[in-house]
């Protein structure tokens, strides 16, 4: 049985995280996780990165807190993934399966509509998981829905305040029959933590992907 953490954060990547990209990838190690994702903030997210930036430079240093954790990971034996969490006017989206080359190749995706973002994703072979639907905090000031343009439901957050926010998300995967995976939403040392466990270890993207599109994995509550 293998655990992989598939919502994460790093100071470097997400202005409201306090762990590096080194120091997630110890802690996910120390507990015995095989495969971390990080998945930082986007430009229309809270990003640590200057968006004052030229596209390719925001993207570099966007990536600064996944690389970091990467090369922690080698030294240590974790395996480190990319994702991003795209925000739509507070609405999170984490996609996977894409990585550095294909945000520098794409830099009107945070300008375009969500649903042509997701068919763009899509195309490239990502899949896009609707991050806390039902989350209700005062950074969100509505709740959204694209059934037809996300591949699964995140059912269980480690971070949501009120536990009703993940049976209702639990109640919404259900009814569009989406497949469902569930993330910690990490930005600290400690807490409580989340994640999915599967059979074989999750080396890709596209491991993940397939993983969870077979329903392959297994919640962590
Ligand atoms: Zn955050
Ligand atoms: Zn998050």
């Amino acid at each position: 049985m293998f655990k992989t953490e598939t919502h994460l954060h790093t100071s470097e990547g997400s202005a409201c995280a306090s762990a590096s990209g080194a120091q997630q990838a110890e802690q996910y190690k120390a507990m015995g996780y095989s495969t971390i994702f990080v998945t930082d903030h986007f430009i229309n997210g809270n990003t640590a990165a200057d968006r004052s930036l030229p596209w390719e430079q925001w993207v570099d240093a966007y990536c600064k807190g996944y690389e970091n954790a990467k090369k922690r990971g080698e030294q240590i034996g974790l395996n480190v993934l990319f994702g991003i969490e795209y925000g739509w006017h507070g609405t999170d989206l984490l996609v996977y399966g894409i990585d550095k080359a294909w945000l520098k190749a794409n830099p009107d995706i945070a300008q375009i509509p969500v649903q042509k973002f997701c068919k763009r994703v899509h195309l490239a072979g990502g899949m896009i998981v609707h991050a806390h639907p039902f989350r209700q905090e005062a950074y969100i000031s509505e709740l959204k829905f694209i059934p037809d343009h996300t591949d699964a439901v995140e059912i269980f957050n480690a971070r949501n305040s009120m536990a009703v926010y993940n049976d209702r998300a639990k109640w919404y995967a259900e009814q569009f029959s989406l497949p469902v995976t569930a993330g910690t939403d990490c930005h600290d040392i400690g807490g409580s933590f989340s994640g999915i466990t599967t059979d074989s270890e999750i080396l890709s993207a596209e491991d993940y992907i397939n993983a969870v599109l077979e329903g392959n994995v297994r919640i962590i509550y």
